[in-house]
C-alpha cells in the first residue's frame, strides 16, 4: 500500500512541478494553455518524449542531463517528485488512528490533508521562483479548512482536534470549532497586517498575510500559534546563516511563504513535541 502511494506521489509531484514552474501571475494557476502541451528542456526546447519524463527514473538513467543538449536538468524536479511522494505515504498515517480507522470520514479527511500539504509545496515552489503566492492556492487552503472543520466537529474537544494534543487545552477556545479556527485565522492575519505596517511593507507582503489566515482556518488555534512561532524561528535561523554567508543583506526580502510551510509540516507531525518545548521554554512548565 504504502508503495503504491508513494509511486502515485511522485507522479503528482512531476504535475505540480508543472504548474509551479509554468505558472504565470497573470492568469489563472491551472489556466489549460499554460499547463497544458508537452514539457520541454528549459535549455535547448526539445520537447520531451514520455521516457523523458518518468518521475525520478528519467532524471537518474539520463544522469541529470537533457538528452540532445545535455544541459544540467535542475535537482528541483526530483526532489518536488520524491516530497510528494512522502506526502502521500506519511501524511494519511498521521491521521489515520487505530480508533478511527473504520470511519469513512477519516480517510476523507487524510486525502484533504495531503492536498493541504500538497498545496504548500505548490506555494513554496512558486514564492521561491517569483516571491509571491497566488490567491487561487490560499483560497483552495481554506475551502480544505472549512471542509476539515466539516468532517472532524464531531471529534472536537478540550483534548481533541488539536495537533499539540493534551497542550491545547492551556489556551482555551475549544467549545465551538468555528468560533475556534475563525479566531485563529483573524488573529494570524491581524498579526501579519501588524507586520506589514510596521516594517512598512519591506518584510511581509500581502501573500504571507493570506497565507497565514488560510493557515488559521486550516490549523485552527492554538496551533496557528505554535506554526507562527516555528515559521520565525525556522526563518531567523536561516536569515542568519544567509547573511553569514554573505548571500544577502537584510534589506533583501526573503519569501516567507516556505518558512510557513515548513512550520505548518513540524505542527503536523511534532506538534505535541514540540508544544511541550516551548512551554519548557517559557518556562510555563517545570523542566
Ligand atoms: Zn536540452
Amino acid at each position: 500500500m504504502r508503495v503504491l502511494l508513494f509511486l502515485f506521489g511522485l507522479a503528482v509531484g512531476s504535475f505540480l512541478d508543472v504548474i509551479a514552474t509554468r505558472y504565470n501571475p497573470n492568469k489563472f494557476l491551472l489556466e489549460k494553455k499554460v499547463i497544458g502541451g508537452r514539457s520541454r528542456c528549459a535549455k535547448c526546447g526539445k520537447e520531451l518524449g514520455w521516457f523523458e519524463l518518468v518521475p525520478v527514473i528519467s532524471f537518474a538513467l539520463q544522469a541529470g542531463r537533457c538528452r540532445s543538449c545535455k544541459a544540467k536538468l535542475s535537482l528541483e524536479y526530483p526532489l518536488v517528485e520524491i516530497l510528494c511522494g512522502l506526502i502521500f505515504v506519511f501524511v494519511p498515517f498521521q491521521v489515520l488512528t487505530p480508533s478511527n480507522i473504520q470511519h469513512l470520514t477519516s480517510y476523507l479527511a487524510a486525502f484533504l490533508w495531503i492536498l493541504v500539504f500538497l498545496t504548500l509545496l505548490l506555494i513554496t515552489l512558486i514564492d521561491l521562483r517569483l516571491n509571491l503566492i497566488p490567491d487561487e492556492a490560499n483560497i483552495f487552503l481554506v475551502i480544505l479548512g472549512v471542509l476539515l472543520i466539516i468532517l472532524t466537529a464531531s471529534h472536537f474537544s478540550l483534548a481533541e482536534g488539536s495537533f499539540l494534543g493534551p497542550y491545547a487545552a492551556i489556551t482555551g477556545l475549544r467549545q465551538n470549532i468555528w468560533l475556534n479556527h475563525l479566531i485563529a485565522a483573524i488573529s494570524s492575519g491581524l498579526f501579519f497586517g501588524l507586520l506589514i505596517v510596521i516594517t512598512r511593507g519591506r518584510g511581509m507582503g500581502g501573500g504571507d498575510l493570506k497565507l497565514g489566515a488560510a493557515l488559521g482556518v486550516v490549523f485552527g488555534w492554538p496551533d496557528i500559534l505554535a506554526i507562527l512561532a516555528s515559521a520565525f524561528i525556522i526563518g531567523s535561523l536561516f536569515s542568519l546563516v544567509w547573511i553569514l554567508r554573505r548571500k544577502k543583506t537584510l534589506k533583501s526580502a526573503m519569501p516567507f511563504g516556505p518558512f510557513l510551510a515548513i512550520a505548518s509540516v513540524l505542527i503536523f507531525f511534532f506538534g505535541g513535541d514540540l508544544a511541550r518545548l516551548y512551554l519548557k521554554f517559557l518556562n510555563f512548565i517545570p523542566q
